[in-house]
């Protein structure tokens, strides 16, 4: 964990955030910023900076309850279906350095993304 991650001060409740959902490892909470009626981000407990380092890093069981999560929540919490995403570096449009998964749904989602 960071002291100065603002992912982290929201998972350890210091930083107020609409939770969805919460485990021992991870958290879904609603984005402030929605680009989607359902606008859901997950973020593991672990300080991690982004997937490549998640994978790179975590144990495959770790890896595999957390997408569970990811699934769960947008199978939970959309019904038409839904959409995730998780930002990476600068081409990749990553503006929060603590992994986030993106959970989007409520409306049709146009394809490619830009
Ligand atoms: P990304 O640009 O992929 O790194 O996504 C970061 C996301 O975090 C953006 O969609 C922001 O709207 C969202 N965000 C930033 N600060 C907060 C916060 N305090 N609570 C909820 N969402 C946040």
């Amino acid at each position: 964990m960071s002291d100065t991650c603002i992912f982290c001060r929201i998972f350890r409740g210091e930083i107020p955030a609409e939770e969805v959902r919460r485990t021992p490892e991870s958290l879904v909470f609603r984005d402030t910023n929605p680009h989607a009626p359902t606008h859901l981000l997950v973020i593991p407990k672990r300080h991690v900076s982004d997937l490549g380092t998640f994978v790179a890093e975590a144990p495959a069981e770790e890896i595999g309850d957390f997408l569970k999560v990811v699934g769960e929540a947008g199978r939970s919490e959309t019904t038409g279906g839904y959409r995730v995403v998780s930002n990476e570096g600068a081409d990749g449009g990553q503006t929060v350095h603590h992994l986030h998964f993106h959970v989007m749904g409520g409306r049709k989602m146009a394809w490619p993304p830009g």
